[in-house]
């Protein structure tokens, strides 16, 4: 049987290490998946992505050490435009751009001056609940339909 700790890849586990997580095999294979693939993983998607390296993990280790990952801040969990939780191995403050057709998302930055984009009212009765925020965060979502969709989408038109 394979050790707990076999972590052969001493970039995935040094960030580990440096967020003071153990470096255990299941960590090392999580971090590892979502790093290399720029992907933002569902727990399902990955759970399946696992197994198909032939690295399985059981469901509830996954998802015990998806926890402990983004507890200590070395993933973020997010909710996607979909409603569905993911996860993003990208810690860095970034922007998403969502494929509304097959679910794609692309890690992006947001161009112009997002520093200034202030909340406004949709309704004017609300705009008096606006006044006196101070606001602390800022983030923008892209959405749309990626090439590969589009060519399929006008292939079947
Ligand atoms: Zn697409
Ligand atoms: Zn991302």
């Amino acid at each position: 049987m394979k050790t707990d700790m076999s972590c052969n890849d001493d970039r995935i586990r040094e960030r580990l290490v440096a967020h003071g997580l153990r470096p255990t095999r299941a960590r090392c294979r999580i971090l590892a998946l979502l790093s290399a693939r720029r992907e933002h993983f569902t727990p399902e998607a990955m759970y399946d992505a696992l197994r198909a390296e032939g690295t399985p993990i059981s469901i509830a280790t996954l998802y015990q050490n998806l926890a402990k990952l983004s507890e200590a801040g070395v993933i973020r969990r997010f909710v996607g435009p979909d409603g569905v939780n993911r996860y993003d191995a990208v810690t860095e403050p970034h922007h998403h751009l969502f494929c509304e057709v097959c679910g794609r998302m692309v890690d992006v930055l947001a161009k112009g001056p997002l520093s200034s984009v202030v909340p406004e009212a949709v309704f004017p009765e609300d705009r008096s609940d606006l006044a006196g925020w101070k606001i602390k965060g800022r983030k923008v979502e892209f959405t749309g339909v990626c090439p590969a969709c589009q060519a399929r989408l006008a292939r079947s038109a």
